[in-house]
């Protein structure tokens, strides 16, 4: 008779692991992700190595996250980082979790850069909330002529914006503002910003309460800080400047009545991948 051998003291397999995961309610992508990053392995490995074992360590930091996924964290928070428009920038419960609807604005903002302002040799353009510095960093990486300026009224995220730049070798010039508030000369030719549009009383911001409240809406009334930058633009645009903005996608209408109420020409919107409209802009005639 054989006597039976106890099982080895371990923490369970990767199959088991992501078993569990699932069961919490991950999808299967998110919980490959996440087990793939707290092994250190790529994906690919997992598939192939359904057998091998987690240390202790490994199981308790996988379930933990796992369930911090189930509870609404963007999994960008939890791998440390996110893609955006060919870049891969880490970011951090400060900063907002870049978004692909925002490669609308950058898609724009290069078509214009090889486009109306494809004669001027270094075209001065700002971010204004830059958060992550994804809007600015993906310009600077696609037209790198552009003289980038960032702004954020979060020295926090500043450092994050600032840490992804250095990792890219891209360079741009961040400093901490209310939005306008602290900018100098010189006038710029493109102003971009992914401003906060959610309405202050707006559901969806529970679900969203893990990123940075005032990167998601400005209080109340979710036109108010797109009213503030449109306001301010023309005091730092040159003749011709264009200013883009993301926002909601039912509010697209009254974010062109605002460009045009202050005097922009050319007043367009474009639509993210779901075909919704998501930005808006204009040309400054100066
Ligand atoms: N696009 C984000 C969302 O609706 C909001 C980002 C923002 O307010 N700028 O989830």
């Amino acid at each position: 008779m054989t006597v039976p051998v106890p099982p080895p003291d371990t923490a369970g397999t990767v199959r088991e692991s992501l078993a569990r995961a699932r069961a919490l309610g991950l999808d299967r992508l998110d919980a490959q992700l996440l087990l793939a990053h707290h092994l250190g392995r790529p994906r690919s490995w997992l598939l192939a190595h359904d057998d091998a074992l987690l240390t202790a360590a490994q199981r308790e930091a996988f379930d933990a996250d796992a369930a911090r996924r189930v509870d609404g964290m963007p999994i960008s928070y939890l791998l440390g980082q996110r893609e955006f428009h060919g870049l891969t920038l880490q970011v951090t419960p400060d900063v907002l979790d870049p978004r692909p609807d925002t490669e609308t604005l950058v898609d724009w903002a290069l078509e214009l850069l090889s486009g109306a302002l494809a004669a001027l040799p270094a075209p001065q353009a700002l971010d204004l909330g830059t958060g992550s510095g994804a809007i600015a960093l993906a310009v600077k990486h696609g037209a790198p002529r552009v003289r980038m300026r960032a702004l954020d009224a979060s020295a926090a995220a500043l450092a994050v914006a600032q840490g992804n730049a250095q990792r890219l070798g891209l360079e741009v010039e961040f400093s901490q503002s209310d939005w306008w508030q602290a900018l100098t000369p010189p006038r710029l030719h493109l102003a971009l910003s992914n401003p906060p549009y959610i309405d202050g009383d707006d559901p969806h911001l529970a679900a969203l309460r893990h990123e940075p409240l005032q990167a998601l809406t400005p209080g109340a009334d979710g036109l108010q800080a797109i009213r503030r930058i449109v306001e301010g633009a023309p005091a730092h645009l040159e003749p011709g400047a264009w200013l883009l903005l993301e926002h909601g996608f039912e509010q697209g209408e009254a974010v062109r009545k605002v460009l045009r109420r202050h005097g922009f020409a050319d007043v367009a919107t474009r639509c993210d991948l779901a075909g919704l409209e998501r930005c808006s802009g204009g040309r400054w005639p100066g």
